[in-house]
């Protein structure tokens, strides 16, 4: 199991240079996000096609830890058919909820820096307010 630091390292990585977020004219699902006890916001955008992820982005506002979530999870989305992402989605809402075991934190690559926030009740709606927003998304389709 790697150490503290090294989830520590993810999520700066991915709040100071995030890759996805920008915004995406060409996206044809966008929904807003907000998590009112931390002051995160963030606009979701997706251009899904024929049952597949082909481009996403987030533009907004907020903690670290929204942030960085957000950007991890469209890492490991883009591209990937939409019943991958909610296999993925219930995989990491189970690992916050601290039910799920080392082999699935395992699978959840960088998303898996997040599991620390299973112990840090008053941060698991900045961790999961992009996979929420996420599955309202996907619902909408
Ligand atoms: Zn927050």
């Amino acid at each position: 199991m790697p150490n503290r630091s090294f989830y520590h390292e993810i999520l700066t990585e991915h709040n100071l240079h995030p890759m996805h977020k920008h915004p995406l004219p060409e996206a044809n699902v966008v929904l807003d996000g907000v998590n009112p006890s931390c002051g995160d916001e963030i606009t979701l955008q997706l251009r899904l096609e024929e049952g597949k992820i082909l481009e996403g982005a987030f533009v907004g506002e907020g903690c670290a830890i929204s942030q960085a979530s957000v950007d991890i999870m469209l890492d490991q989305i883009i591209g990937q058919d939409i019943e991958f992402a909610r296999r993925r989605l219930c995989l990491f809402l189970r690992m916050i909820q601290g039910e799920a075991d080392e082999a699935e934190i395992e699978a959840l690559e960088e998303a898996s820096a997040l599991r620390d926030i299973s112990h840090m009740p008053a941060r698991v709606k900045c961790a999961v307010l992009g996979w929420h927003t996420l599955e309202e998304a996907l619902d909408k389709v």
